[in-house]
């Protein structure tokens, strides 16, 4: 049963892609195949683990039926704007519709190069492809809106990074879109109005067909992608994920995460938390994350201004009262996030949140830990959680305070066991489970490793290293992007 593509970005959007084609690695091999995702989106998998479901997956040969295209788009990196960006290692396969009548794209990264590569080699090493596997799987599991893993292959052959030679590697991944602020941004930049609202008309009709057709859509749709994405960088806050390249051409219209080359999750808590190698000012912080994503919307708002209204000063009011309304919309959703890691059903006390930060803060709390051994200390034994901190001063008082806002202790101790994980990608053991894989061929860790976060609040009998910080003389760890 081949694979039924339906490639409407192709077909609607002629320039705002290149094509793309296959190189031909020596060699490709499926290292792993997503088939509980695979299942969900309709695929065979006995189909997609034979030579030529391989061949597609590691973007050896073109399936029929797909219509590989490089996608455009622009992109402010750390803040300086770049007109032009693209697939430069990656295209867009096609597209497919699961069973439950939803659209997916999927696409190849390490495909090769493409006429986006500028000087890149358009590769992608086994490395950075597991990881993203793995971040993308635990973000899935957590809840969060992310793109998806449908399979890592490896190419065949080795690819020079800083450390060496690597396994060349392709990830086959599926998300909702691979429309970005970026996308919007490529023809803004070149004053193609036209082209802007065949965009934005693409992305309602994928992702906001609620508005297809209406007059004002283009303010809502920036309304409508802002409250995605509000609720999207809350829901990081709540397990301490730090995305760490939160460029436009990175910040996707669906409210998915996308981009998993730097990331990491933060084991104790510190706003200034930074992993990526290439951050030296630290602007995509933990903490910094809000704030930035609201400096990318006010791009996405720009690339529409002229869309939203033909007089300028009046679209500039309403893009500017729209951006203000989503630090409001952001600040419910990080609350609501937080209400709930406190086992509230619904909203709490606003203070009972901003409290919890300050009395976090330089403490050198593990962020994760924090809130397993909450459920404990709200029914008398508060004994571990105040062995967190390195002051624990205010901790009584803050959990007296929880107590007299909740109704039933053990209630919200199972609330707050259903929401916060025990298992989240601990740095250090996502570097040992790659370096294993990468370096001496082993899978065992990184498998153990991804089960553990498939399952992120189910404990189990003999799993404490998973849901351990590292020690405390373990060197820290720094990440890189476009390995
Ligand atoms: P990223 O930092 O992953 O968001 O990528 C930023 C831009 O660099 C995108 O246009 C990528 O396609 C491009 N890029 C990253 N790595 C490579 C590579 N190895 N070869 C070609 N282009 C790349
Ligand atoms: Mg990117
Ligand atoms: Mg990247």
């Amino acid at each position: 049963m081949p694979i039924a593509f339906d490639n409407s970005y192709a077909r609607d959007l002629t320039g705002a892609y290149v094509a793309a084609a296959p190189q031909g690695w020596p060699d490709p091999q499926l290292v792993l195949l997503n088939t509980a995702w695979a299942a969900h989106l309709g695929l065979d998998i006995d189909d997609l683990q034979s030579p030529a479901g391989v061949a597609a997956l590691a973007g050896h040969s073109v399936p029929q039926g797909a219509q590989p295209i490089a996608q455009a788009y622009a992109g402010h990196q750390f803040g300086g704007f770049n007109p032009q960006l693209g697939d430069g290692r990656a295209y867009l396969l096609g597209e497919i519709m699961a069973p439950d009548g939803t659209r997916h794209d999927i696409h190849l990264k390490g495909s090769g190069r493409t006429p986006f590569s500028r000087g890149g080699d358009g590769r992608a090493v086994l490395g950075p492809v597991l990881r993203e596997y793995l971040v993308s799987e635990a973000m899935a599991a957590l809840g969060i809106p992310t793109t998806r893993a449908l399979s890592a292959c490896t190419t065949g052959d080795r690819v020079l990074r800083q450390h060496g030679l690597e396994p060349g590697a392709v990830l086959a991944r599926t998300a909702a879109s691979h429309l970005r602020v970026g996308t919007v941004q490529f023809f803004a930049a070149r004053g193609q109005t036209d082209m802007v609202a065949r965009v934005v008309d693409y992305a309602i009709a994928r992702h906001d067909p609620d508005l297809l057709g209406q007059d004002g859509r283009y303010l809502a749709f920036l309304q409508h992608v802002g409250a995605r994405q509000a609720r999207l960088v809350a829901q990081w806050m709540g397990v301490g994920f730090v995305h760490g390249v939160m460029n436009t051409d990175n910040c996707t219209l669906s409210g998915e995460t996308i981009d998993y080359g730097p990331c990491a999750f933060m084991d104790s808590y510190d706003p200034a938390t930074v992993f990526s190698s290439i951050d030296h000012a630290g602007r995509y912080a933990y903490g910094n994350q809000p704030g930035i994503l609201m400096w990318n919307m006010a791009r996405l708002a720009e690339a529409l201004l002229p869309l939203i209204d033909p007089d300028q000063d009046r679209a500039i009011a309403l893009a500017t009262e729209a951006v203000e309304a989503m630090q409001d919309a952001y600040r419910a959703a990080w609350l609501a996030v937080f209400a709930r890691k406190l086992g509230f059903e619904g909203p709490c006390p606003e203070t009972l949140v901003d409290d919890l930060h300050q009395l976090l803060d330089g403490q050198g709390v593990d962020f994760t830990l924090f809130f397993r051994l909450l459920p404990d200390a709200v029914r008398g034994n508060a004994a571990p959680l105040k062995a967190l901190f390195a002051d624990a001063r205010g901790v009584d008082a803050w959990l007296a305070a929880l107590q007299a806002n909740l109704d039933n202790p053990d209630i919200a101790a199972e609330r707050m066991r259903a929401v916060n994980p025990v298992y989240i990608p601990r740095n250090h053991l996502v570097e040992h489970a790659l370096e294993a894989a990468s370096e001496h061929g082993d899978l065992g860790p990184f498998l153990s490793l991804l089960e553990h976060v498939q399952q992120p609040f189910t404990e189990r009998e003999g799993s404490d290293p998973y849901a351990q910080p590292a020690p405390p003389d373990a060197p820290k760890v720094v990440t890189f992007c476009g390995t």
